[in-house]
């Protein structure tokens, strides 16, 4: 925890103006969330809608916090994860959307932004749409009443970033959505120049999970 606010200034420095901070915290407990939003952080990303509830649920600093979630969400946490995030940014099929719109026209939500989730290297194992059916999916999103701001991505683990960031890029233009959530602790810095707006950094800034 004493590292905290030495990595925050770090990763801090070495973002562009205008590329918002994702501090993930996931897997780190309530007393460090705290200390980063008592050290002016201000976004977070999660990627368990329990974990997330548990952890921010009575924090008073949850107020002052924006809340994002970064991992899959199955269809019988999206009553929940409407209560707890503001912004979504795993909306990666059909039948999930169905349920964020049905869910929201029922009861409302807190949830503001959702972001499309794109399977970028096509690996079997990950979650998200596939490249070529991403369009089809954010136009389906936006029928259904789903303010769609952006895409995200995590790219093939071992492979160049660079190619799947670009390839985010232009999905996006296409789409004309304008954020790009992409990046993490071992390349933020190559999809800050690709063009993200959020780059979703946990290691550099909380270190190692244990
Ligand atoms: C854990 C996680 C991150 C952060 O990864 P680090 O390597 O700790 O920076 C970013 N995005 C998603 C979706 C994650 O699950």
């Amino acid at each position: 925890m004493e590292n905290l606010k030495r990595n925050l200034e770090n990763v801090k420095s070495a973002l562009k103006s205008g590329v918002t901070l994702v501090a993930v915290s996931k897997g780190q407990g309530a007393e460090a969330v705290r200390e980063a939003v008592r050290l002016g952080q201000r976004v977070f990303g999660e990627n368990r809608v329990k974990e997330a509830a548990e952890k921010w649920g009575g924090l008073p600093e949850r107020g002052e916090a924006e809340l994002r979630l970064i991992g899959p969400l199955q269809t019988n946490k999206v009553r929940e994860a409407l209560e707890i995030f503001d912004v979504i940014e795993t909306v990666d099929r059909s039948a999930l959307v169905d349920e964020i719109a049905k869910e929201t026209a029922k009861r409302g939500g807190k949830t503001r932004e959702f972001l499309i989730q794109v399977n970028i290297g096509e690996e079997e194992q990950k979650s998200g749409v596939a490249p070529e059916a991403a369009d089809a999916l954010v136009k389906y999103a936006r029928e259904k009443g789903l303010h769609i701001t952006g895409l995200m991505c995590i790219p093939p683990a071992g492979e160049t970033p660079a190619p799947f960031f670009a390839l985010l890029a232009g999905i996006a233009r296409r789409n004309g959505l304008g954020v790009l959530s992409m990046g993490m602790s071992e390349d933020f810095i190559v999809a800050q120049e690709m063009g993200a707006t959020h780059v979703r950094v946990g290691r550099g800034v909380f270190g190692e999970r244990v």
